[in-house]
């Protein structure tokens, strides 16, 4: 089969590797279907996960058929159509019996691309099967149901429900990538009052617009801290939610959030930011963080389901397996390609 293969910093192919094959009874091989490409995964192709080492396959967005089953798989048989979720747990350890996949001890958490091959190859194994995949309604698409792999997961839990937006909330999102527009989506399951999202691409806010913000600011022209002030009588956000991930988008966040309000962080930081507790102390202001655990992934299905998730125009850019390499080109440039999420499908 083929698959995409990390060459080491700036390297990739999509080459010929040997076929994957059960190595625990809890793993299935799927047949993939239809995968999406990844911020993390550029993150690693630029050298900034060392532990990812040359040789692996990436991904970890994928919907795919079960065409083998491990013997110790219960729920799942050959022929299942099923989302792999990007965290892979074990289901029974400390933290994945709380819930917290992301930090498994039992061999699992994110490991799908970085620890273990992934799933941007024609065929993959996703371990602890019975955990990390769910089966899929006949009527949910393969385009819709991968977007919850990773993006709907990340922005629900690490920013809107870590960030406790509710009804009525002046909600800023600070990025407007695929997570960050895929936080406004989930936002407005909480009906909040305003949702102000600010980008420094214009694109990146006719998109946000589209997906349901009223009030966008162009970060570096517009003056952010007056539009949130002058829609919330002077007070500050109820909710800010940081979907970039650098020192000074992180600050920004801090300084929108009003007294007694919430700052959600998302976004990966490679440096470290500045914490200005000798400000927020005072004003009572809840900060968290943290990795996707996938622990939502049901309920978002049954939301995807039921109509109530508007992710139409997410997927910007279709290939086939055979254009991996124009697919990748296309992600990472964003600026001129104009693309939210690429999708390569068989
Ligand atoms: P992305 O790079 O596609 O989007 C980032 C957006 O931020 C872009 O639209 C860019 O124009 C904008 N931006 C950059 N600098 C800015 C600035 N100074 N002011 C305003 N806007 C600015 O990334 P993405 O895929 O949407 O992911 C967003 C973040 O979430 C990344 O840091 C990613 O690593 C992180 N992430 C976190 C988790 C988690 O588990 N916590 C999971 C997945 C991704
Ligand atoms: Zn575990």
């Amino acid at each position: 089969m083929r698959g995409l293969v990390y060459g080491g910093p700036g390297t990739r192919s999509w080459t010929e590797i040997p076929d994957p094959a059960i190595q625990d009874p809890r793993d299935v091989i799927i047949q993939v279907d239809a995968v999406t490409i990844c911020g993390t995964d550029l993150h690693i192709l630029g050298g900034d996960v060392p532990e990812v080492e040359p040789g692996r396959v990436l991904g970890h967005e994928a919907v795919g058929t079960v065409v083998e089953t491990g013997s110790g798989v219960g729920g799942l048989a050959t022929g299942d159509r099923v989302l792999a979720s990007c965290i892979s747990a074990c289901g029974i350890c400390r933290y994945c019996r709380e819930g917290a996949y992301g930090q498994c001890l039992g061999g699992g958490g994110w490991i799908l691309g970085h620890l273990v091959d992934g799933v941007q190859s024609e065929f993959a194994r996703i371990p602890f099967a019975d955990l990390s995949t769910y089966r899929l309604p006949d009527r949910v698409s393969n385009e819709s149901a991968v977007l919850l792999a990773d993006i709907l997961p990340t922005s629900y839990e690490v920013g809107v429900l870590n960030g406790r937006v509710r009804p009525g909330d002046t909600v800023v999102i600070v990025g407007a990538g695929p997570i960050g527009l895929a936080a406004v989506v989930t936002a407005r399951l909480y009906s909040p009052a305003h949702i102000i999202v600010i980008d420094k691409a214009t694109s990146r806010l006719q998109a946000a617009k589209m997906f349901g913000a009223d009030t966008t600011v162009l970060a570096g022209l517009d003056e952010p801290l007056e539009t949130v002030r002058s829609l919330t009588g002077g007070l500050g956000a109820d909710v800010v939610i940081e979907a970039v991930g650098t020192p000074q988008t992180f600050e920004l966040c801090t300084t929108l959030v009003r007294p007694g309000g919430r700052v959600a962080n998302v976004g990966v930081h490679g440096k470290p930011a500045t914490l200005h507790l000798e400000d927020l102390w005072i004003r009572n202001v809840t900060i968290t963080t943290g990795l996707v655990d996938t622990y939502s992934t049901p309920k978002l299905l049954d939301m995807l389901v039921a109509g109530q998730l508007d992710l139409g125009h997410m997927v910007t850019h279709r290939f086939g397996f055979e254009e991996f390499m124009t697919a990748y080109d296309v992600f990472a440039d964003p600026t001129h390609s104009g693309a939210l999420k690429v999708l390569v499908h068989r």
